[in-house]
């Protein structure tokens, strides 16, 4: 995986960031706003909020790449269930209620939470839209998750990526998804009338990868 590069603007916070003890999500941000980038949230922040300075940990602009905010310091994006002591905030540049990311957004915001996940040893799973936490529809509505999570997947193993493609397109019609969630109804695992949502597919697709690094890594043999 080839190392993001994070552009440092030159934010000047007011007072000494510091450093997060610990790292147990990645929360996806807009700033709700259409055009506005970093520095003018950051001046925002500062002057109206009266905070330290960019509440958000990375910044991600229309034309792509990844700037510094907070970094890995502690942040100001997220306070519902503590998760400003204990998360990295990524804001996407837009009103994603009106507006939609632009494909560098998607693919270079992929780029930096792959590199994220992997530096504080989290999954998949703990990528999540602020709105999960706070009564918020943040990172509004046209802000998809689902393609999100599949462009991090790819980066995070390369070698899955035409199977992630393929996956994503059986699931809409797969018998064989079906014959599985039959197979775990009659365990009890879930229930027969199970609706296959594209979560369900991610959720595989994770899987699936944890498989492929435990094979790459040795950690477990394939019968030839
Ligand atoms: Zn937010």
């Amino acid at each position: 995986m080839i190392k993001m590069q994070i552009e440092n603007v030159g934010l000047k916070f007011s007072k000494a960031l510091t450093p997060l003890k610990r790292v147990t999500k990645i929360i996806i941000h807009h700033p709700a706003h259409p055009t506005w980038g970093i520095k003018k949230i950051h001046n925002y922040h500062q002057k109206s909020n009266g905070w330290n300075g960019i509440g958000y940990s990375y910044f991600i602009p229309k034309h792509g790449g990844v700037q510094l905010g907070r970094g890995g310091n502690l942040g100001a994006h997220c306070k519902g269930m503590g998760m400003n002591n204990q998360s990295l905030g990524i804001c996407f540049q837009g009103d994603f209620d009106k507006q939609v990311p632009t494909e560098a957004q998607y693919r270079d915001g992929a780029k930096l939470v792959a590199q994220l996940l992997r530096q504080e040893g989290l999954q998949i799973n703990d990528v999540a839209p602020h709105r999960d936490f706070d009564a918020t529809a943040c990172p509004g509505k046209n802000f998809n998750m689902n393609k999100l999570k599949q462009y991090i997947l790819e980066e995070m193993n390369p070698n899955v990526k035409g199977v992630v493609q393929t996956m994503s397109e059986q699931v809409k019609v797969s018998i064989a998804t079906q014959n599985a969630i039959d197979h775990l109804a009659s365990y009890g695992i879930i229930q027969k009338d199970y609706k296959v949502t594209k979560d369900f597919e991610i959720t595989l697709i994770s899987m699936m990868n944890g498989l492929v690094n435990a094979i790459e890594n040795g950690k477990l043999k394939v019968k030839q």
